[in-house]
């Protein structure tokens, strides 16, 4: 069998087709997924970054809210200040003008809510006058404010490190001015003091969330008070932490995400320095707690894109795997549709092809016949026809036996068969021991011809036949040519049965010749050829 081998060229091609349409699905699919995933990420971060742009700007908002209102605070501190300094030197401290000064001091501290209290000291550091009514005797010359203005001769105003009151007790932010003699010498401090509570109530009133944070500290690093309140730290330095060190960098207003050097806890900051005073507020908040909200709404987002991709993938694998499946009913149908054709193409030849012989069946020849003889009319090329038959088969059978009879019959097709010249020729067995030779465009002459080299060629097989009178295996022939002419009948049978009766001419004449239409008497003529 043959078919096997041509039958992988087209499953090969097939597959090779077929094949890069999965990679493809797979790469368009992978593809897709990646940019699901990337346009995701995109999203998550984006919203991240305007998230904590939006709370940069209500930080710094706030910020900058908190350091005007400490500009006003101390200010308004400031004013009352200047009016005692004025007052003091206009006046200077006569037991009357102390009196006086006593009850301004007084009033002050009632009508102004910022104040906590106002105090004169001499040039020594004693009490002169103070807002406090049980008049503690006492003495502040160790004091930093006063230390401050004893060695600076400058008049403006000089906020100070918190203090504990020695009056009442209570953490203070002391605000003061020197005083000093007409000559310009050293003549004490007077000194107002602001409740570090008045900040606290303001800063906590503001939403920071839980682990936000408000500071308000000098532009030194020194905590006049944080929030979230921790009175270890007023007074305290931080100057080494992370605002401090980007306002000493970078200058008076700003914002920076960094781990917090007292808490530990990372805060995105927004931090502004008071306008013309020595202090600093910033205000921040956790960045934990900024972005929960985002966290929570990107993990869902992300969950519901791994749900889309984790789905795409399954829907994906379930369609590559189908045209898998396609291509291999595919490859299994052109398979069968081969098998097919080889089993088509076996049953044709069986059809057409003589068990015993080899060469055509009479079936095989009646339609090559239809075909030639259509042909010839339509061309008007002669068509010739040969019938050969055995002389005296029935006897050599009953003398060698119906096995060796129909190996004489093989070497008689193989002998006639290889007479032939052409391609178009045709031999077949008509039936028993008679054969059927088909010759287009042959005419009578070449018909006769042809018919002598196929008596001869069995006659040269040598096959003795002792039954016989010429002692071998011998044939004769009947020799016919078809001419497409008016009034020719040109039907297979008749030009069978005018073949078929030169034949029995040629029997009747002694057998072992041939018999050709070309015999103008139809007499059978002796063999032309040389034997
Ligand atoms: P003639 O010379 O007049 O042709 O005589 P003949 O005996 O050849 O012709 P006849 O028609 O009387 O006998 C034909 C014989 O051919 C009959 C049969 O035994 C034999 N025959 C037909 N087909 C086969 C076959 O396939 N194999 C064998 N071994 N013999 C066959
Ligand atoms: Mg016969
Ligand atoms: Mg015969």
């Amino acid at each position: 069998m043959t078919h096997n081998q041509p039958a992988h060229t087209p499953i090969t091609r097939l597959r090779a087709k077929k094949r890069p349409a999965v990679r493809y699905a797979i790469r368009l699919l992978a593809l897709f997924c990646v940019l699901l995933a990337a346009a995701q990420a995109w999203s998550a971060w984006s919203s991240r970054q305007s998230r904590l742009a939006e709370n940069a700007a209500a930080t710094s908002n706030m910020a900058g809210a908190l350091a005007a209102q400490a500009e006003s605070t101390i200010r308004i501190v400031d004013t009352v200040l200047a009016g005692v300094v004025e007052r003091v030197e206009h006046d200077g401290m006569a037991p009357v003008s102390a009196d006086r000064l006593r009850a301004h001091i007084h009033t002050m501290v009632k009508e102004v809510k910022e104040l906590h209290g106002l105090f004169v000291y001499g040039a020594d550091g004693s009490w002169l006058v103070s807002s406090n009514p049980l008049q503690i005797a006492g003495n502040n010359a160790d004091r930093e404010y006063f230390q401050y203005h004893l060695n600076n001769p400058g008049r403006g105003l000089h906020v100070g490190t918190p203090v504990r009151s020695r009056s009442t007790g209570v953490w203070v932010l002391p605000v003061s001015r020197r005083l000093q003699h007409p000559d310009g010498s050293f003549a004490g401090v007077a000194l107002g003091t602001i409740r570090i509570d008045f900040f606290a109530d303001l800063y906590d009133s503001f939403d920071v969330g839980k682990d936000g944070a408000i500071l308000l500290g000098l532009d030194d690093g020194t905590v006049v008070y944080r929030r979230p309140f921790n009175e270890k730290l007023i007074g305290s330095s931080i100057a080494g932490g992370p605002i401090f060190q980007r306002y000493k960098t970078y200058g008076p207003v700003g914002t920076a995400t960094a781990r917090s050097s007292i808490d530990g806890v990372v805060r995105l900051y927004s931090y502004r320095k008071v306008d013309q005073l020595p202090m600093l507020v910033s205000t921040a908040q956790s960045k934990r707690e900024i972005l929960a909200e985002w966290r929570q709404s990107t993990l869902l987002m992300s969950a519901a894109t791994l749900l889309v991709v984790i789905l795409l993938g399954m829907v994906g694998a379930r369609l590559v795997r189908q045209i898998m499946i396609r291509d291999e009913l595919e490859d299994a149908l052109v398979i069968a549709k081969e098998h097919l054709q080889a089993r088509n193409q076996e049953l044709t030849v069986l059809v057409t092809k003589d068990g015993l012989t080899g060469i055509g069946n009479r079936r095989h020849f009646e339609d090559i016949l239809r075909l030639e003889l259509n042909r010839a009319r339509r061309t008007g090329a002669p068509l010739s026809l040969v019938l050969v038959d055995v002389d005296f088969f029935k006897k050599y059978n009953d003398r060698y036996g119906h096995v060796s009879g129909d190996d004489c019959l093989r070497q008689v097709a193989g002998a006639l068969r290889n007479s032939l010249a052409r391609p178009s020729d045709l031999v077949a067995r008509y039936g028993g021991e008679e054969f059927a030779v088909l010759l287009p465009a042959t005419g009578q002459v070449g018909a006769r011809y042809v018919a002598e080299r196929l008596r001869l060629a069995v006659m040269d097989l040598n096959i003795v036949h002792a039954e016989s009178p010429f002692g071998i295996a011998t044939t004769s022939a009947g020799a016919c040519t078809y001419h497409a002419a008016p009034g020719e009948d040109g039907s297979p049978e008749s030009f069978v049965r005018q073949t078929d009766a030169l034949l029995y001419r040629a029997k009747a004449n002694g057998r072992n010749r041939v018999c050709s239409d070309l015999d103008s008497t139809g007499e059978a003529q002796a063999p032309s050829l040389a034997m």
